[in-house]
C-alpha cells in the first residue's frame, strides 16, 4: 500500500519533470557532439538522431528507449498506450544491497515509468497491431509480474480485435527481486502467445541489444518470425559465464545477431531504417494468408 501511495503521490511531479527534462535535452543535444561506442567517431547528435541512432560510419545500432522505438515503428500519432498505471507490488519485501521498493522508486524517478514495458495499439503503414516495447533503462528491462501481465493483456486485446502482436525486447531477463513471481511470467506469457497462435494471429518478435535470460528463454523466441537488429547481443547466460563454465574460448561473434542467424536461431537481421517497412510487409503477408 505504501508503494501505491508513493506512485500516486509523485506521478504528477514526474510528468512535469519529464517534460522539463525532455525540453532541455532537446535544446542541449542539438548542438552536441556524441561519440560512437563502437568506432569512436565523433558526430553531431542531430545527425545521429536523424539516422535513428545508427552510426553513419560503422552502422553500429545504439540502444534507444521505448518512446523512440515506438516513433520508429508506429504511424504518426497512432500509438495508444494501455495499462499505463499497472505498477509492481513487493510481496516478498525483497532486500538485496537495497530494497526492491527503493529500486522501484529510483527507476520511477529515472524513467517516469512504473514498469519496463510500454504496451499499446498502433498502426504500421495503416495495419493495426498490438505493440509491446521494452525499455532497458527501467531496471535493465527486467521481466516482472507487471510486464508479464501487460504482455498477456496485449495478446488478449489482439485476439479480441483480430490483430497481430509485436514485442520489441531489450532485457537482462527475469527480475530477481520478484523471484518465483517473475519466473512464472515466462509460462504465463508463453501460454498467452499459444492462445494467440490458436486464434491464427501472428506474433513477430524483435530482439534488440541486449536480449537475455528469462526473456529469451520464453516469449522472445516464440515468434512466428524472430528478427534482430544488427550487432544485437542475444543469449541466455552471458559470454563470460559460459566461458568460465565450459573452460573454453568462444567463437568470434558469439551471441551476436548475425551469429544467431548463421546458426538458424533467428529468421532475419533487419537494420533499423528498414524495420517499419519489413514489419508492414510481414503483417500484410500474414493477413493475406489468414484471409485465404
Ligand atoms: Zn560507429
Amino acid at each position: 500500500m505504501a508503494l501505491k501511495n508513493f506512485f500516486n503521490k509523485i506521478k504528477d511531479e514526474i510528468t512535469q519533470k519529464e517534460k522539463a527534462a525532455e525540453q532541455s535535452q532537446k535544446i542541449e543535444q542539438k548542438s552536441h557532439w556524441i561519440k560512437c561506442p563502437e568506432c569512436n567517431s565523433m558526430m553531431f547528435f542531430q545527425e545521429v538522431e536523424n539516422l535513428h541512432h545508427v552510426c553513419p560510419k560503422c552502422n553500429f545500432h545504439m540502444r534507444i528507449g521505448a518512446a523512440k522505438r515506438i516513433d520508429l515503428i508506429a504511424d504518426e500519432d497512432s500509438f495508444e498506450e494501455f495499462d499505463k498505471d499497472l505498477h509492481p507490488t513487493d510481496p516478498l519485501e525483497f532486500v538485496d544491497s537495497k530494497s526492491y521498493q527503493k529500486r522501484l522508486e529510483e527507476a520511477l524517478h529515472k524513467t517516469g515509468k512504473t514498469s519496463s514495458i510500454v504496451a499499446g495499439e498502433c498502426k504500421i503503414d495503416g495495419i493495426a497491431v498490438q505493440l509491446v516495447v521494452f525499455d532497458f533503462a527501467f531496471m535493465g528491462g527486467s521481466l516482472g509480474s507487471v510486464e508479464g501481465e501487460k504482455i498477456v493483456r496485449a495478446c488478449n486485446r489482439a485476439i479480441e480485435k483480430n490483430q497481430g502482436v509485436i514485442i520489441v525486447s531489450a532485457s537482462g531477463g527475469a527480475r530477481m527481486q520478484e523471484s518465483t513471481f517473475s519466473l512464472m511470467q515466462m509460462a504465463k506469457t508463453s501460454a498467452a502467445l499459444k492462445k494467440l497462435s490458436n486464434a491464427n494471429l501472428p506474433f513477430i518478435s524483435i530482439l534488440t541489444d541486449p536480449t537475455f535470460g528469462g526473456v529469451s528463454a520464453s516469449f522472445a523466441f516464440l515468434g512466428d518470425i524472430i528478427m534482430a537488429e544488427p550487432g544485437a547481443l542475444i543469449g541466455f547466460a552471458g559470454a563470460r559465464v559460459i566461458k568460465q563454465t565450459i573452460g573454453a574460448d568462444l567463437p568470434e561473434g558469439f551471441q551476436k545477431a548475425e551469429f544467431l542467424l548463421d546458426h538458424g536461431s533467428i529468421d532475419m537481421v533487419v537494420p533499423r531504417n528498414s524495420m517499419k517497412q519489413t514489419l508492414h510487409d510481414l503483417l500484410k503477408m500474414f493477413y493475406k494468408d489468414q484471409a485465404a
